[in-house]
C-alpha cells in the first residue's frame, strides 16, 4: 500500500506493482461489450452465487483437459471476486483456531495476514539461494527449498501448505521434483494444498507449469486457485476462480455466500468467451495463452539486459511477469538514515522513486518478520509493460549508470 502511493506520487516510470500498462485482448473485450450493449439484458442482474453458468461449464471444460479427470462445474468449480477472494475463501474456510499453515517465502504479502484473520498460525519456509558457481547469471530455479527443513515445519498441527507456482516475486516454477516432495509430505501428514496458480500460463524458455492436484494423492487435498486478471491481462475485472474436491469445495462456498455472495455478472460473462476462445484454439499458435508468454520473455530479456548492464544484477524468472534484481551495489547511492531501522531494500526503493522516478518493490515485503532482515539486497520489478514503459526505464538506468561513472 506504501510502495503503490510513493509510486503514484512520484514515479515517472512504475515498474512496482504487478499490472500491465499493455490492453487486454480484443477478444475478451469485445466479449465485453456485447454482453454489456447485446440483447441478453439478464446479464445485468445477478446471477448464480457460485459463478455463473457459462463460466463455470468452460472452466470445468479446460480443467479437464489440463488435470485429465472429469469435473461437475456445479460442485468442482467456484467464481470468486479475483484469486484475492479466492485465497480469503480457503483461508476462512479451511484454517481454524491453533492450525499451522507452512508458507514458502518469498510469499505474496496477503497469505500471512489471511492465514492469521482465520487464527491460524503462519509457519515459514525459505526459497534458499544457491548461486551459481560459473559467474553466470543466477535464475529462480537456483533458489531452492531444503528438503530436511521443510520436512521439519510438518507436524500434527499442519492443516495447509500454500503453494505458488509460478511463485511472485521470484518467477520460480516448482520442477516436478520439488512438487512431488511437497505432495509426499502433504499425503503422509494428511495436509491441504492450496495452490495459487495465477501466474499458470507464464511460463518461459520452453519450461511447463505441473499442477500439483495433478499427482497421486493430491486432487482430494487441493484447491487451485486461478486469475482471469492475470491470465487475459486484465486485473481490474477481478474475476478469480477455484477448482477443486467437493469436500473442501463446500466450505468455500459457505464463506462464499456470507461475503460477497456474487461477482459482477458481465465480467464473468466476458471471461466465460475467452476461454470458450482460448478451449478452441488450444495449444494453437494463435491462442492468447501461447502468445502472451511468448511476448512477456522478449520483454524480460529487455529487462534483463538493462539491469545486467547497469549493474543491478537480475534473478532471472522462469515464469510470471515479475524479476527480482541485487542491489547490493547501489549502496553508496543511497544515503544512511542514522537510528533508523529500516532495511536496505526499503530505503533505496523510496529513494529510487523519489530521486530516479523509477518505481520498484523492496523483496523484504514478502518475507515475514523473523527473516525480513536476511533479504534486504533486492528489488522486484513487473515487466508486464509496454516496450516504451520498459525503454523509459532503460533511459533512466543507463542516465544513472553515466552519472556514477562521471562522479
Ligand atoms: N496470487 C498472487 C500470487 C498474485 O500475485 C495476485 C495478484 N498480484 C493474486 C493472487 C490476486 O489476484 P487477483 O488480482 O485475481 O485478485
Amino acid at each position: 500500500v506504501e510502495f503503490v502511493k510513493l509510486a503514484a506520487t512520484y514515479s515517472k516510470v512504475n515498474l512496482g506493482q504487478g499490472f500491465p500498462d499493455f490492453p487486454a485482448p480484443d477478444f475478451l473485450t469485445e466479449a465485453f461489450t456485447r454482453a454489456l450493449g447485446g440483447g441478453n439484458h439478464m446479464l445485468h442482474q445477478y446471477t448464480r452465487a457460485f459463478g455463473h453458468p457459462p463460466l463455470v461449464k468452460v472452466l470445468a471444460q479446460f480443467f479437464e483437459k489440463l488435470l485429465g479427470r472429469d469435473l461437475d462445474p456445479m460442485t468442482n468449480v467456484m467464481v470468486t471476486v479475483g484469486a484475492y477472494h479466492a485465497l480469503f475463501c480457503c483461508f476462512q474456510a479451511l484454517v481454524d483456531e491453533g492450525d499451522e499453515v507452512i508458507i514458502i517465502e518469498p510469499f505474496f504479502d496477503c497469505y500471512e495476514s489471511m492465514v492469521k484473520m482465520a487464527g491460524g498460525t503462519p509457519v515459514f519456509v525459505p526459497l534458499r539461494p544457491n548461486p551459481p558457481k560459473d559467474g553466470k547469471l543466477m535464475t529462480s530455479a537456483d533458489w531452492q527449498l531444503d528438503p530436511a527443513e521443510l520436512a521439519s515445519k510438518f507436524s500434527e498441527r499442519t492443516k495447509a501448505i500454500v503453494l505458488n507456482s509460478p511463485n511472485n516475486p521470484l518467477g520460480k516454477v516448482f520442477s516436478r521434483g520439488e512438487l512431488g516432495l511437497i505432495a509426499e509430505l502433504c499425503v503422509k501428514h494428511d495436509v491441504l494444498c492450496i495452490s495459487d496458480e495465477v501466474y499458470e500460463w507464464l511460463v518461459y524458455d520452453g519450461k511447463r507449469h505441473i499442477r500439483i492436484a495433478s499427482l497421486q494423492g493430491m486432487w482430494e487435498r487441493t484447491v487451485i486457485i486461478g486469475s482471469a486478471g492475470k491470465t487475459f491481462s486484465a486485473t481490474g475485472w477481478k474475476v478469480g476462480w477455484v477448482v477443486g474436491p467437493d469436500r473442501l469445495l463446500q466450505h468455500l462456498r459457505t464463506v462464499h455466500q456470507n461475503s460477497v455472495y456474487h461477482c459482477a455478472t458481465i465480467a464473468q460473462e466476458a471471461v466465460a468467451q475467452g476461454f470458450q476462445r482460448e478451449l478452441m484454439l488450444y495449444g494453437k499458435p494463435e491462442s492468447y495463452f501461447v502468445q502472451l508468454p511468448k511476448e512477456l520473455q522478449q520483454k524480460r530479456d529487455w529487462l534483463v539486459q538493462s539491469l545486467d548492464g547497469v549493474g543491478m544484477k537480475p534473478i532471472i524468472p522462469e515464469g510470471t511477469y515479475f524479476l527480482v534484481a541485487d542491489i547490493s551495489q547501489f549502496k553508496s547511492d543511497v544515503p544512511d538514515v542514522p537510528n533508523s531501522d529500516e532495511p536496505y531494500d526499503y530505503r533505496f526503493a523510496k529513494w529510487m522513486v523519489k530521486n530516479k522516478g523509477l518505481a520498484a518493490i523492496p523483496l523484504s515485503a514478502f518475507y515475514s518478520k523473523a527473516h525480513k532482515n536476511n533479504y534486504t539486497n533486492f528489488i522486484r520489478f513487473c515487466f508486464a509493460k509496454e516496450e516504451a514503459t520498459l525503454k523509459a526505464a532503460n533511459d533512466i538506468l543507463q542516465k544513472w549508470k553515466q552519472e556514477k561513472t562521471s562522479s
